[in-house]
């Protein structure tokens, strides 16, 4: 298992939270742990999904998309969208199974929430995947093979866990505020706007 430990909050993200803490109720704890309790799991209905994220993970690899990683959006008890890795047909390296599926499933449904959905996927989520379902408030994750396995054929995603507890400056890819107090200026606007889209 990767690490699990929290990435350092950056000062800006640190600011906006202060704000918007007082600006817009509750939108601090947006991603904090789900009001309800998924359903208890159902190993024979797990099985059948699973087995449908591995089926198109399994033709996107034969296909040439990309690595066999095949990702199946369910809401109650049925599959309301679907992803498979596109990274190498589509040249994005964000083309994992989970965030086709994730954008596919809200464009279709209009919505950028995907509470009270289970999202499968072939394998465990990397961190880019990770952050994306937390996003879109998806209730449960199943995986198949684990991030382990994946690192066994050179897809370790280890690292990025590592850099992301480092400080900004002491990571291969630096990160570097620049107009810090004139951008802060433009989160305060929209979070005094009145018409805003709460997300
Ligand atoms: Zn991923």
């Amino acid at each position: 298992m990767p690490s699990t430990q929290f990435p350092r909050c950056s000062p800006s993200r640190r600011q906006w939270l202060a704000v918007t803490a007082f600006a817009i109720p509750g939108v601090a704890g947006v991603l904090t742990a789900a009001d309800t309790k998924p359903a208890p799991v159902d190993p024979a209905q797990a099985e059948k999904f699973m087995r449908q994220a591995l089926e198109l993970a399994r033709k996107g690899m034969e296909n040439g998309d990309g690595g066999p990683f095949g990702c199946v959006i369910v809401k109650d008890g049925a599959v309301i969208g679907e992803g498979w890795n596109r990274v190498v047909s589509t040249n994005d390296p964000t083309a994992h199974g989970e965030v086709v599926a994730i954008r596919e499933t809200c464009t279709k449904n209009k919505n950028f929430s995907l509470k009270g959905c289970e999202l499968y996927t072939t394998g465990e989520p990397c961190p880019m995947c990770l952050a994306a379902i937390y996003w879109a408030r998806i209730d449960r994750v199943y995986y198949g093979f684990s991030c382990k396995d994946a690192a066994t054929i050179g897809f370790d995603d280890s690292f990025i866990y590592e850099q992301m507890n480092k400080p900004l400056a002491a990571r291969t890819i630096p990160e570097v505020q620049v107009l810090g107090t004139e951008s802060f200026e433009l989160l305060k606007k929209y979070a005094a706007k009145p018409n805003r889209v709460k997300y």
